[in-house]
């Protein structure tokens, strides 16, 4: 069979958008043939430039529009589409909402093989913009040889300026603001990638209702830091630590192994569902406070604790999702695979005043088949792993454990279906899935979904 696309690089194209894929692009179809167009809308009439021809799709750059989708919106960031984060951004909050439900649906029936899935619609942000806590920037020069915090251009590493982002925290930017006017105070040159010279790589911050942790990458030695932390505290009034991490290595990993606490505290403290967590700057934690509260608060609906229950948090980080289960149940175990994690979480509990838990760190997938084969009974769990989902062998230890309910949070639908196609093969219903918008703007979206024995 000799398919030839119907398209080839550099045609100018028209088309009409019929569909957005689960990256945010409009698709549009040519003889049943794909074509992707980032930043272009379904029901939009457009021109495209075409980029990329494979033997099953085709990539091409939106060049006009000639007949606009009525959910297009005006976009209000500085640095929008130049970063390439918000994939959505022109599309209107409520449509957004809309598409990431039919994704989860889409995945649900497409690669979890699940007829009518019930997907609840997207729950949405009152306010959808400044929302992110923890931001991290590499640090550049601009056309006047300034240094500026910026992003690395798409799939290259020069470093594009970066004024503003409208889903990050202001105190973030500042803080980003700040490092980089000390550097241009003190002439501290900026690290190149290339010739492995210079010395400043990223500012970073997190922030909570607590105040500001600020921290600054560099590859060695950090010059003028009394300045540093000087001007930090005057720009920054809820500055609770400042913190040098250095990374003297060649890679793209931002953090190295050696943090240094400058000023203040080099932790943060915050409260989630309740109670309160120290995190230091290398921990995860979601990045979404406010949604963090819907997402959690839906976990812990699903499962339908009546307090007597054996539970274990899969993927459990700092302990955040395992104290506020601890509440509702007779014990539950976090199971983590970070040391430094199950060393927070451990604190957490403790500072917390909560003791029926206990953490092990280990993988999921070598601690669960262990547990089980020593006579572990579970009543509930929830997993939470990260974007590549659960190993099937994890999984199947769950299944084996009894387990009568399990809720499955998740930041990739794909993965989520296809870890559920797994649990529905051994016996376990698929109730329902409710989509949570933690990333508006993006086309990123997290899932909570119930499976019952
Ligand atoms: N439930 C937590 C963390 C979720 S992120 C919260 O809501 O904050 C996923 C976590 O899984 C991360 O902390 C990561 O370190 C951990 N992780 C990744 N792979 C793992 C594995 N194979 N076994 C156990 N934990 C793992």
């Amino acid at each position: 069979m000799n398919l030839r696309p119907p398209v080839e690089k550099n045609d100018d194209i028209e088309l009409t958008i019929t569909a957005l894929s689960s990256e945010g692009q409009g698709i549009g179809r040519i003889d049943g043939y794909t074509v992707f167009v980032p930043y272009a809308l379904a029901g939009e009439k457009i021109r495209a430039h075409v980029i990329k021809v494979t033997s099953g799709y085709a990539v091409a750059k939106l060049t006009e529009i000639l007949e606009k989708s009525a959910e297009r919106t005006e976009n209000t960031c500085p640095v929008y589409p130049r970063c390439g984060g918000c994939t959505l951004r022109h599309l209107a909050y409520h449509a957004q909402l809309e598409a990431k439900t039919r994704q989860v649906q889409d995945a649900l029936i497409r690669l979890g093989k699940f007829d009518s899935p019930v997907v609840l619609p997207c729950i949405g942000m009152g306010e959808p913009e400044r929302y992110r806590n923890k931001g991290s920037f590499p640090m550049g020069y601009d056309e006047n040889f300034k240094v500026v915090p910026g992003f690395f251009a798409q799939r290259s590493h020069r470093i594009v300026p970066i004024e503003d982002c409208a889903i990050q925290s202001s105190a973030v930017m500042a803080v980003t603001a700040a490092v980089a006017e000390w550097a241009n105070m003190y002439s501290i040159p900026v690290y190149d990638e290339t010739t492995h010279k210079g010395i400043l790589r990223h500012a970073m911050a997190r922030t909570s209702a607590d105040g500001v942790l600020a921290l600054v990458v560099t590859s060695g030695k950090l010059p003028h830091s009394d300045a540093l932390v000087e001007l930090l505290r005057h720009k920054i009034p809820n500055l609770t630590g400042v913190v040098h991490n250095v990374n003297s290595k060649d890679t793209n990993v931002i953090l190295g192994d050696k943090f240094i606490a400058l000023w203040g505290s080099d932790r943060l403290n915050t409260t989630i569902a309740g109670h309160s967590f120290s995190a230091s700057m290398a921990s995860f934690l979601q990045v979404n406070p406010v949604q963090t509260e819907v997402l959690y608060s839906k976990a812990l609906e699903f499962l339908s604790l009546k307090g007597g229950e054996r539970v274990a948090d899969v993927y459990c980080g700092i302990g955040t999702i395992t104290l506020m289960l601890a509440e509702h149940a007779d014990h539950v175990t976090g199971i983590e695979c970070v040391p430094a994690a199950i060393a927070d979480a451990k604190v957490n509990a403790k500072n917390n005043g909560i003791s029926n838990v206990d953490f092990i760190c280990d993988t999921a997938e070598s601690v669960l088949p262990m547990l089980v084969s020593e006579g572990l009974h579970l009543d509930a769990a929830v997993i939470d792993p990260p974007r590549k989902g659960c190993e099937k062998t994890a999984l199947d230890a769950l299944a084996d454990s009894g387990v009568q309910r399990i809720v499955y949070v998740s930041c990739n639908p794909a993965t989520m279906a296809r870890d559920c196609r797994i649990l529905a093969d051994r016996g376990y219903t698929l109730v329902k899935a409710q989509p949570v918008d933690m990333f508006p703007h993006t086309h990123h979206v997290e899932t909570v979904a119930l499976l019952t024995k």
